[in-house]
């Protein structure tokens, strides 16, 4: 076993710990990063306090990864010692069933296997990336781009795929009216990909707060949903609107804002179910969807894009001891647009 540093909660409230985590020898295929940053998900903070069902303690989350290789197994072709690399939300998955087979690993028919509070193949508990380096699986890793500073491609892992893939799945791109719902840490990147797409974009927003940010990041328009009039003003608009609210919103009143074949996407995951009247559905055949992050080669795909299109998260980079006020402010939605730790202040005070 590997010893190394990590910030775990103990409990469901908190608060982080330094601490020592144990990550397994490097098997033929793995590969050993030095992790330089991860960021902070709204999913840590759901799946630490138990929201998601029950979970093991300590924990360690963190599933936006970004760091160097720094050593490698035996059998190991992808990477080298220096390389830039990232992983995200998964570390394996069955490798054997259809939708692996698809390169759709995220919805592999055994479940994957999550960066954190899962077991792996070997019967580790997994822990994620707030730590100082992560064993994984060759197939697992990424590469990240030279021109993207590894601060802010981070949430790319997460973020970044969570809404590329959904993007790319229902063709954002020219000629294409897309809303995203929600300037948080996953309607900003769904703002910047849309827009690097070609599609023209709307921001609907609960209020006008973030309009600047908004049109800035690659709006072209930018509504507040608080006021009734937009749904008026909307009404049959959009051929795709991102959802990025894990909260109770109306999905009726939502989908009354796509045209014709349009479909509305959840990418956010409500405790509660959503009610959706089928009317909503059948008077112009749309649909509603849901999408969750995105395969690895997908999620190569989308550094790609982003590293073509010089887009990244807009960051604000925090130490390690300061993850228990990140966590509220992230809670408060006070944060623009995403924290990202830097792991090299992980055994500061
Ligand atoms: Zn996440
Ligand atoms: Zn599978």
């Amino acid at each position: 076993m590997i010893l190394v540093n990590a910030r775990a909660t103990f409990n469901p409230e908190g608060p982080f710990k330094l601490t020592t985590i144990e990550r397994r020898e490097l098997q033929p295929h793995d590969v050993l990063i030095e992790i330089k940053y991860a960021g902070i998900c709204h999913s840590d903070i759901h799946t630490a306090r138990g929201e998601w069902g029950p979970v093991t303690y300590p924990l360690v989350p963190g599933h936006e990864i970004a760091g160097i290789v720094s050593q490698i197994g035996a059998e190991v072709t992808k990477y080298a010692v220096g390389d830039r690399v990232g992983v995200g939300c998964m570390v394996d998955s069955c490798g054997e069933c259809s939708s692996c087979h698809k390169g759709e690993e995220q919805y592999c028919l055994h479940g994957n296997t999550g960066t954190y509070g899962a077991t792996d193949r070997y019967g580790h508990y997994t822990q994620g990336g707030y730590s100082t380096h992560i064993v994984v699986t060759e197939s697992f890793v990424v590469r990240i781009p030279d021109n993207i500073p590894l601060d802010a491609a981070a949430p790319l892992l997460c973020a970044g795929i969570t809404t590329y893939s959904p993007l790319h799945h229902w063709e954002a791109g020219p000629g294409k009216k897309v809303a995203v719902v929600g300037l948080g840490g996953l309607g900003h990147m769904a703002v910047k990909i849309a827009h690097a797409m070609g599609a023209e974009v709307t921001v609907l927003s609960q209020s006008l707060k973030k309009k600047e940010d908004g049109l800035q990041l690659g709006a072209d328009h930018y509504y507040a949903t608080s006021d009734q009039e937009t749904f008026k003003q909307l009404a049959g608009s959009f051929d795709l609107i991102i959802n990025t609210v894990s909260a109770q919103i109306n999905i009726d009143a939502f989908l009354s804002l796509l045209a014709l074949d349009g479909t509305l996407v959840n990418v956010g995951a409500p405790a509660d179910p959503l009610a959706v009247n089928a009317f909503s559905l059948i008077g112009h055949r749309r649909s509603f969807a849901g999408s969750m992050i995105g395969g690895i080669r997908e999620t190569q795909e989308m550094l790609d894009f982003c590293a073509e299109h010089n887009i990244a998260s807009e960051i604000e980079v925090i130490s390690a001891s300061q993850i228990d006020e990140a966590w509220e402010r992230v809670l408060a939605s006070d944060v623009r647009y995403r924290f990202v730790i830097d792991i090299s202040t992980m055994n500061q005070e």
